[in-house]
């Protein structure tokens, strides 16, 4: 699908202990490109992006990030090669503040962004740059997730795990502006959602995930008109 994709997931198999939660499971994801990986509850989305991290590394299959193979590599040392990642729960530091937890991101290594682009891009981190970061509303902990997932090693590719999950629609609305801006700005997006009609509106490229299995691909807009398919895989109405 993409020559020289900076994402090349070739059919790997996941397991928890004896239970095979990803089946040949391929995914390319091109220079630029939003990518976005949609299915239901426990199809295995984020067992996917774990996989690519090196936290549950695939038992088969290879994982090449700009043509070399990191499957089996350790999840820091996958950071360090340019691959970072905005988990589910969000996991800031709570008893930390704002300012601290992005220092904290700033102690393993740095790219061209500092603190004060991150300050531009999110005015309300630098509004609450004082306060504990378990304080903040569930809108505002999303974006300080992905403001430390910017800081660190130089970033080829960034992961973001059900980036909407849990907030207000109008909250959710404010994420979703924070990814297209990313986009526009030539980061290269790996979607995870349950909210599929919400990645494919911000995707060039979509996978759907079934049971552990990739079951379709396209482009984002051919799906989001394909209501049939959107009922049957996503629980689309
Ligand atoms: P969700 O949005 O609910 O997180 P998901 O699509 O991200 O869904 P996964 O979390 O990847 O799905 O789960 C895929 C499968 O792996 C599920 O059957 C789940 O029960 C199983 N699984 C996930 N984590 C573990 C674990 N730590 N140990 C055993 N099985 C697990």
């Amino acid at each position: 699908r993409v020559d020289d994709p900076i994402l090349d997931v070739s059919n790997i198999d996941t397991y928890y202990g004896l239970s095979q939660a990803l089946h040949d499971v391929t995914i390319t994801v091109g220079e630029g490109e939003v990518v976005s990986l949609v299915g239901r509850n426990g199809a295995g989305k984020t067992t996917t992006l774990r996989s690519i991290m090196g936290i549950t590394p695939p038992n088969r299959g290879t994982i090449e990030l700009n043509g070399q193979e990191i499957q089996g590599n350790k999840p820091h040392q996958i950071r360090h090669s340019g691959v970072s990642w905005v988990p589910e729960d969000r996991r800031v530091f709570s008893e930390l503040s704002v300012e601290d937890n992005l220092d904290m991101a700033l102690t393993t290594g740095t790219n061209d962004r500092d603190k004060a682009d991150i300050y531009d891009r999110f005015p309300r981190l630098e509004e609450r740059r004082t306060q504990a970061a378990g304080t903040l509303s569930g809108g505002e902990q999303q974006m300080l997730a992905i403001a430390r997932a910017l800081l660190g090693p130089p970033i080829e590719l960034l992961l973001l795990d059900e980036p909407s999950e849990g907030l207000a629609p109008m909250i959710v609305e404010e994420i979703t502006d924070i990814i297209r801006s990313l986009s526009d700005d030539d980061v290269t997006l790996l979607l995870v959602e349950q909210n599929a009609e919400l990645a494919l509106e911000l995707s060039d490229w979509a996978y759907v995930i079934e049971t552990g299995r990739i079951v379709h691909e396209d482009h984002a807009d051919a799906l989001l008109g394909d209501r049939e398919l959107l009922e049957q895989y996503l629980g689309v109405k």
